[in-house]
């Protein structure tokens, strides 16, 4: 009985390593899953009885508006690619990760909930990224639905931690404001994107690998289930809490492009009746964890 883990040289696929050891991590290098026959091959050689579906193409909000197509094609082609030929090579259990940037931009009410995910089109900023995660989630509805196959989808919110993709061109915003604020000098001012007042969840990168073991368990709906803390903070919050932690005196200068939406909390509700009491870690805690751990692993 194997568990095959697509992305598995990604952020959240080398942190799940530590924690599942067992399972087989697979990367570009050894499979390009845009390429269906090797896939193909790839399953056919694992032999796996079930799937996690954690490679794609991420990347922050300038790296999403300036490669749309690249987020289009690369995606789509993956995820067609790893559901149509786990159906053909009869793995009957793929969970797959979408993002919470699969929802509308504009939600009816806060913090949203999975019924709402075709309600309106995702944000601008995220659109065509957001878009391939809604099909994955269509395309593991139809299987399950024609095929009967227990393929599942979780909407993770952003994820950050140790490991994160520090200082690349695909930072998201925690990984970003760590390196910053590491490498700046005593009394810098340091440019933030945007003006500060978006709310964000922050999902500590252990926390999703602990409970991505009990999805694959459990988790066999048509649900796209959110998985969040319930913590929502500003951007201003959290980078006033990681300056504070460092000591350092740092100031910022917020220079008010591309905010991206201002708020987009989901709820946990749903997750939590399936994993019963799961205590996230908090942003304090968490973001303070990653900063030991990149001044210790990841300074250049
Ligand atoms: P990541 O660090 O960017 O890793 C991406 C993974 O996808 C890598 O293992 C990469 O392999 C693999 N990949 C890319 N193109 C591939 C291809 N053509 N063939 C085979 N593998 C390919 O991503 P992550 O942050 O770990 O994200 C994991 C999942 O969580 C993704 O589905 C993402 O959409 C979702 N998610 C992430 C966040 C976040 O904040 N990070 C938030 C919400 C949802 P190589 O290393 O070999 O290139």
């Amino acid at each position: 009985m194997t568990t095959v883990v697509t992305g598995g040289s990604g952020f959240v696929g080398r942190r799940l390593s530590l924690i599942k050891p067992n399972w087989k991590y697979v990367s570009s290098k050894d499979c390009d899953l845009t390429n269906a026959a090797m896939v193909a091959e790839m399953f056919g050689d694992l032999k796996p009885s079930s799937v996690v579906h954690l490679a794609a193409r991420v990347g922050g909000i300038k790296d999403n508006i300036e490669n749309q197509a690249d987020f289009f094609y690369i995606n789509t082609m993956m995820n067609t690619n790893v559901v149509h030929q786990a159906y053909k090579s009869g793995i009957k259990r793929v969970l797959s990760s979408l993002s919470t940037c699969a929802f509308p931009e504009e939600l009816q009410y806060f913090p949203f909930d999975e019924d709402q995910i075709y309600n309106g089109a995702p944000t601008v900023t995220n659109f065509s990224y957001g878009m391939t995660k809604r099909m994955l989630h269509v395309s593991s509805c139809a299987y399950r639905n024609q095929y009967g196959m227990n393929y599942s989808t979780f909407c993770p919110s952003n994820i950050y931690g140790p490991g994160d993709n520090f200082g690349s061109h695909a930072s998201h915003f925690v990984a970003a404001l760590v390196h910053k604020i590491y490498n700046a000098e005593e009394n810098d001012t340091i440019e933030m994107w945007g003006t500060g007042l978006p709310l964000r969840q922050q999902l500590y990168v252990d926390d999703l690998c602990k409970i991505i073991p009990i999805l694959l368990e459990e988790h066999n709906t048509d649900v796209p289930l959110i998985v969040a803390p319930s913590e929502n903070l500003s951007i201003l919050e959290m980078t006033r809490t990681l300056i504070e932690q460092t000591g350092k005196n740092v100031r910022t200068l917020f220079n008010g492009d591309m905010d991206g939406q201002f708020r987009k909390d989901g709820s946990n509700e749903r997750l939590l009746k399936l994993t019963g009491p799961f205590e996230f870690t908090t942003f304090r805690e968490g973001v303070s964890k990653t900063y030991n751990w990149y001044s210790e692993n990841y300074n250049e």
